[in-house]
């Protein structure tokens, strides 16, 4: 290591005016290094090179203006609804500022007359007060230090994300102290490329974001569109994909003689189980997976397919492929009632073939003897939960693992699976359609298949949103349903297993159905507090046609597959993602018969929530519905709950920045393929920063 790494990575307290406190708060901020903190970027920036005067404020306009405190309290303002007002004075007028949540307490302190400050926000004109007014401005304290420093006014100034505790001010300083660095950091991009994509000097773009220059386009930087940030970004993406490329080239070691038999008698032996002819896309992505299965180098796969498409069978193809060649096979789902319904349908289609299969839950009872059979190599198959990642979980000989709806699972659970065998062929799959952008991200070192079709005889799914107040119309719809001989789903989504008031909510409405709504018919509950065993027992009522509504939480979300029931009527559809309504959506339309999907939303007309829902009403294309959430939610929660595998940015923005996405991976694919052990001398930071912060992220070991 050289000292020139050292310096930028000294704890952030080595900065002059941070200390141990102030060092806490930073790291609230993910910032604990000096080079952290030179990448802990300004949200925004305001132009304080020289400020207007209130009196040549416009309404609607973001203002800057300097000013001093002529008086500060709390006030009613009608309908008991309170306010905290501050009246700020300059020689041309007064600028009152409104607060309507506050402790008076805190702002009364904060505004004491005669203080000076910088407020910022958009100016409105409040008739009552006959003054310019800003509501929820953002203040700074101007200090005696201040001008000498210079560094809060006079030009562009950044303006920061905070934490508690920390001041505009005391982090501005920081950074800008932490400049002094900058020579310090190693652009792990080589030269070549810098210039081949027109970026500027790393230190160059790491001062300009933190401090634009006179007359820059503030409006630019904002919008994170400067070449200065564009150099930034590609050098985040950039090292996260050459670790994707790395990774993958490591997995795609070949083995000379270790690839399995796979021939066209086979194949036909394999389909003629299947009781349907395969659609076309099923029949492209299991000739992509029996090629990677018959080649020297492990399979590394993912297969994603909307709901419905198809996956189970295309995944026990490759299961059997794997079989008739002597290796055992995992199939790890997330759930019990999936593994389930995997393990049912797979002895189902097995009958009579001498295939051994086995499930494998937390609940599962004779353990020992289903573990004894895993390690005897006497059971082929196991289908099952994390229950086959635990340690006592030991094969004769691992030939392919099989991870369904990943995104449920960790990065490490996914390592377990694989570490079970020696180089397995791993098949991933998803249901979920994953947008290109965060598959590159996620995904980026596995090959991609994609059924992108569905099976034939799949009648249409009419969509409906329904206000409260016309509820009546869509039970009408349900019964209508029920007497044509058809069943129903009413599901109320749960954020979280712990979520007690959707639990309670299905729970009450199932009493209030069977009474009032839906009298006369048979009704049965599952959700996910329920026992194991009482909820396969409902799901296989329904199956057996025993119940005409099944009311659940999305613990039906995966798996059920009950063609008979054509309508799902979604409570509170309005809370949840685009993604998780189109999979619960995709347990209805799957036989030939018209099926309907009723969104009961709780907001109306014209509310962000309810045009968010049209989407769904539009469009039964997962991809497009998948696209559609991401853009509206960020990546962060596109699965819904935090994904444990997506790298945290501090730039770059997957959606923004597709562009410089997908130029990155391309300059990082590229530059693997040529030095695969960056060994090369001109690669020596880019190696650096790999093996130091992101061996263990990328499973690298060691590089070369
Ligand atoms: P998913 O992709 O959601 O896992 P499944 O594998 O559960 O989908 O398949 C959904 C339904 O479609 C199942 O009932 C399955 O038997 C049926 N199916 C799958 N492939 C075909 C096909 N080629 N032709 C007809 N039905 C099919
Ligand atoms: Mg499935």
């Amino acid at each position: 290591m050289t000292d020139k790494t050292t310096d930028a990575d000294q704890p952030v307290q080595y900065i002059k005016g941070v200390g141990p406190k102030k060092a806490e708060r930073f790291k609230k901020l993910g910032v604990k290094t000096v080079g952290d903190l030179l990448f802990h970027f300004p949200m925004r920036y305001e132009d304080r090179s020289k400020f207007k005067t209130i009196a040549e404020l416009e309404v609607g306009e973001v203002a800057v203006i300097k000013v001093t405190v002529k008086s500060a309290r709390a006030m009613f303002r009608g309908r008991g609804r309170r306010m905290f007002e501050v009246a700020f004075a300059d020689s041309t007028g007064i600028l009152r500022a409104n607060w309507f949540s506050f402790s008076a307490k805190a702002l009364t302190a904060r505004f004491a007359v005669g203080g000076e400050w910088i407020v910022s926000g958009k100016v409105s004109f409040n008739k009552y007060r006959g003054s310019k007014t800003i509501t929820h401005p953002d203040t700074e304290a101007v200090t005696p230090g201040d001008q000498e420093e210079s560094l809060n006014f006079g030009h562009i100034t950044p303006v920061y994300p905070l934490t508690e505790g920390l001041s505009q001010k005391s982090v501005r300083n920081a950074a800008h102290t932490a400049l002094k660095y900058l020579e310090h950091l190693d652009d792990i991009v080589p030269t070549a490329l810098n210039r081949r994509y027109k970026l500027p000097s790393l230190a160059t773009s790491v001062r300009r974001t933190h401090w634009p220059q006179e007359g820059a386009d503030i409006q630019a930087f904002a919008e994170f569109k400067t070449r200065e940030q564009k150099k930034l970004i590609f050098n985040e993406f950039f090292l996260i994909q050459s670790g994707l490329a790395l990774k993958r080239n490591k997995a795609k070691k070949t083995y000379p003689g270790s690839g399995m038999k796979v021939d066209e008698s086979l194949i036909s032996k394999i389909k003629k189980l299947l009781p349907f002819t395969l659609t076309n896309a099923q029949e492209r992505v299991l000739k992509e997976i029996s090629a990677d299965m018959g080649a020297d180098s492990p399979m590394s796969r993912l297969l994603q397919g909307d709901v419905g498409s198809g996956k189970t069978v295309i995944a026990l193809s490759a299961a059997l492929i794997a079989v008739r060649n002597k290796k055992q096979v995992a199939i790890m789902a997330p759930t019990e009632i999936l593994a389930t319904q995997h393990y049912r349908s797979i002895i189902g289609l097995l009958q009579d073939t001498g295939v051994s299969v086995a499930l494998l839950t937390s609940g599962s009872s004779a353990k020992k003897q289903a573990y004894e059979n895993i390690r005897s190599g006497k059971t082929h198959i196991v289908v099952g939960t994390h229950a086959i990642i635990q340690d006592a979980v030991g094969f004769k000989d691992l030939g392919l693992a099989i991870i369904d709806e990943q995104h449920r699972f960790g990065v490490t659970q996914r390592a377990s699976l694989i570490g079970k065998g020696s180089r397995p062929h791993t098949l991933i799959m998803t249901a979920t359609p994953i947008p290109r952008t965060l598959a590159m991200t996620l995904y980026g070192d596995l090959d991609v298949s994609v059924i992108d079709e569905l099976p034939p005889g799949r009648g249409s799914i009419v969509t409906r949103i329904y206000q409260q107040s016309n509820r009546l119309s869509a039970i009408r719809v349900v019964r209508d349903q029920i007497s044509a001989g058809r069943q129903a789903f009413i599901v109320y989504p749960l954020v979280d297993e712990s979520d007690k008031l959707q639990l309670k909510a299905a729970t009450v409405m199932f009493e209030q159905f069977k009474n009032e709504e839906f009298e006369g018919l048979r009704l049965g509950l599952t959700h996910g507090r329920m026992k194991s065993a009482e909820k396969e027992e409902a799901l296989g009522r329904f199956t057996k046609k025993e119940i005409d509504i099944l009311i659940s939480t999305t613990v039906i979300e995966v798996g059920i597959d009950q063609p008979n029931a054509t309508v799902m009527m979604i409570e509170h559809a309005d809370r949840f993602g685009l993604s998780q309504l189109h999979q619960l959506r995709g347990r209805v339309g799957r036989s030939a018969h018209r099926s309907y999907c009723l969104l009961m939303a709780e907001a109306g007309h014209g509310n962000p929530a309810w045009d968010r829902l049209r989407i769904m009403e539009k469009s039964r294309d997962g991809f497009k519905i998948a696209e559609a959430d991401l853009q509206l939610r960020g990546s962060g929660d596109f699965f819904g709950v935090k994904q444990s595998g997506l790298p945290e940015f501090k730039i770059g923005n997957i959606l923004r920045d597709h562009k410089i996405l997908s130029e990155a991976r391309k300059a990082a694919f590229a530059l693997i393929k040529r030095d695969p052990n960056l060994s090369k001398p001109e690669h020596a930071q880019l190696r650096r920063a790999l093996t130091e912060r992101w061996r263990e992220k990328f499973e690298l070991g060691e590089i070369g």
